[in-house]
């Protein structure tokens, strides 16, 4: 294995960022664009192939289908309606929403069409309840001015966002339908050569441009990247959901690492003599011989009712796991192929014997295919319905591997990976909406725009700096947190220090991140709360990271939750008083024999009981007064 070096492989770097705007209601309909948590309206649809209207079945599409699954939907009448539902036709466009994208392609010099037209775009994943996103192309040119150097925009749109993905099992998928319609702003830059770190930059310029507007939203997945990546002589891929800035980094690298991985592994399979796999030739059902097999996923697979199909390649011989880097290997790429389709994985040749599956299996396979020393095979189980579906896929993956990198749509991982997610749509996608007429652009929509260009970001943060006595790097980290909003509404409360404030949602929300726990349980309205009692005396300073960390770690839910559960609860002055003297009464000893020092064990006992509800410092205090006062009566 050797180490990847990253400027040299032709690396080109696409960002696409679907930003949600600010506006009270949805895209098509008058819906509030918040997020529900029960749902009193569900009901189900089969995944259906759409024919689009240029006559033409588009591959995901079809891909798609051949999953045969059942999408859930999760409604609630605060968050969606009819429109949502695909039971009633979409209402005009939110002219709050066209007015916000106009600004934003005015800010990045985009030439405005005079008239925008509605296209359907066709989703098939069930991410829409109408098995399309409608879509409007606004604006197209224009740059994004990053630190001197112009990156082209290649066009801006204005579009509905999709529902959200609650749980995806192999039989059933499920959608909450709060997010479907909220208006985003699709963004499409030139791709540009560059490390990891330059596209990152990139991606931060443009979030700060966005946010630079005070029209969009905040908060964790309200903007998100696709990344089109691409090295020399390979294909274009796509990749879905990226999220933060750190984790757009890390995507960039796995996939300059995969990509080129697979064009070294395409090169070794260009030397050696592969003839294209035939099904009727080369692929065998073997269920018989694994009906005793130890292998658990081949059992459970064979209990229902799966069949075995064994898949012979010709002098493959170490190309499964052939690793030109570290976790690249074709095998890896056809077990998320295959996952995908809701198999629970496969078996190739130069894994086995193993997993359970021992040498009586190969040596009958190799009887069955007529296996010469080079060549490889593979072993999958699966409905029989599907199976052939999935075999015909991996077929192609091999065919697709001889050179290099298959174009496809993947999705990003949390921790910066990328897994298969379904070949690339081909140019079939989009037609015309007809239940809602083209808008137009008028010259002084255009000048309104032009006008209400945002702020410089230097600006914006200067202000901030004046407006909130904070220091630059405090300035910079809230305004490009997902917590500004609510900073500025915390800070609407004079009691409370804006600066404290900051540091509480940029340092100890992020700190708790950081050792695992999910920001995303932390609901704004918790984190005003606490503030609030905070402000009211009822909890100590000291008490936030408690509470947080109770919310985050999903103990509780609320910030009511987490007093009541911890007692987190500011104590009668006496009563502590009381208690401090009770300590330095029982430790008399210690006093005398370290003086002062004795400060540092008896905080410690204090500590144990009284964390969270009182302030640190307080209790310094108390008990250093009282300490002396101890000292000086001896004395
Ligand atoms: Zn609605």
């Amino acid at each position: 294995m050797s180490e990847l070096q990253i400027d040299r492989i032709g690396l080109k770097v696409g960002l696409e960022i679907h930003q949600q705007l600010a506006t009270d209601k949805k895209l098509f309909c008058s819906c509030m664009p918040t997020e529900s948590e029960e749902y009193p309206i569900k009901f189900s649809r089969k995944l259906r192939v759409a024919k689009s209207e240029l006559g033409e079945y588009d591959p995901t599409a079809i891909f798609e289908r051949s999953k045969d699954k059942t999408i859930m939907y999760y409604a609630n009448p605060a968050s969606s309606c009819l429109v949502e539902q695909d039971e009633e036709p979409p209402h005009e466009v939110n002219r709050k929403a066209k007015e916000i994208v106009l600004l934003i392609a005015s800010s990045l010099k985009s030439a405005i069409f005079s008239e925008i037209h509605v296209m359907r775009k066709l989703v098939i994943d069930g991410s829409n309840t109408s098995g399309f996103q409608r879509t409007m192309l606004v604006a197209q040119g224009g740059y994004l001015d990053v630190d001197g150097v112009k990156i082209g925009v290649q066009s801006i749109g204005l579009e509905e966002d999709a529902a959200r993905l609650l749980s995806d099992a192999v039989e059933i998928r499920e959608y909450s339908l709060d997010r479907l319609g909220i208006p985003l702003v699709e963004i499409a830059l030139e791709p540009v050569s560059g490390k990891p770190t330059d596209i990152k930059k990139i991606a931060l310029t443009i979030g700060r441009l966005l946010r630079a507007t005070k029209k969009v939203e905040r908060g964790l997945g309200s903007i998100r990247q696709d990344v089109n990546v691409s090295i020399q002589d390979g294909s274009i891929v796509e990749v879905k959901g990226v999220q933060k800035l750190d984790q757009l980094e890390k995507v960039i690298e796995y996939e300059a690492k995969r990509q080129h991985g697979l064009m070294i592994i395409a090169d070794r399979l260009k030397k050696i003599e592969i003839e294209r796999i035939a099904k009727e030739r080369d692929v065998r059902d073997v269920t018989e011989i694994f009906k005793n097999c130890k292998s658990k996923i081949i059992q459970k697979a064979l209990k229902e009712g799966s069949v075995v199909k064994a898949i012979r390649i010709r002098n493959f011989a170490g190309m499964f796991g052939f690793e030109p880097y570290e976790g690249i290997r074709l095998g890896k790429q056809l077990g998320e192929l295959v996952r995908f389709f809701g198999l629970g994985g496969i078996f190739h040749s130069d894994e086995l014997p193993n997993y359970g599956i021992d040498n009586y299996e190969i040596q009958e396979i190799k009887k069955i295919l007529e296996l010469k020393q080079n060549d490889g095979f593979l072993i999958l189980a699966g409905d029989l319905q599907k199976i052939d579906a999935v075999v015909e896929s991996i077929i192609k993956r091999i065919e697709d591997a001889k050179t290099g990198v298959p174009a496809e749509t993947r999705a990003a991982t949390s921790t910066g990976e990328t897994i298969f997610l379904r070949p690339r749509p081909g140019a079939a996608r989009m037609y015309p909406e007809t239940d809602i007429p083209p808008l137009t652009v008028t010259k002084d929509e255009l000048v309104d725009a032009q006008k209400k260009a945002p702020k410089s970001w230097k600006e914006t943060i200067s202000d901030l700096q004046k407006t909130y006595q904070l220091n630059a790097q405090l300035a910079e980290q809230i305004f490009d947190s997902n917590y500004f909003d609510l900073f500025e509404m915390i800070c609407q409360d004079k009691r409370i220090s804006p600066n404290y404030a900051a540091s509480v949602l940029c340092g100890i929300i992020t700190n708790l991140e950081r050792r695992g726990l999910d920001a995303g349980l932390l609901r704004p309205t918790e984190i005003l709360n606490a503030f609030q009692f905070l402000a009211d005396n009822k909890v100590a300073k000291e008490s936030l990271e408690m509470i947080f960390e109770k919310i985050m770690s999903g103990d509780v839910r609320s910030v009511v939750d987490a007093i009541e559960k911890a007692a987190i609860s500011k104590m009668d002055i006496r009563e502590l008083d009381n208690l401090l003297t009770d300590i330095v009464e029982a430790n008399l000893k210690i006093i005398q024999e370290d003086g002062l020092r004795s400060i540092d064990p008896l905080m410690g006992i204090a500590m144990k009981t009284m964390r969270g509800k009182v302030d640190g410092q307080i209790i310094n205090k108390i008990l250093m007064e009282k300490i002396r006062e101890k000292l000086n009566s001896k004395n």
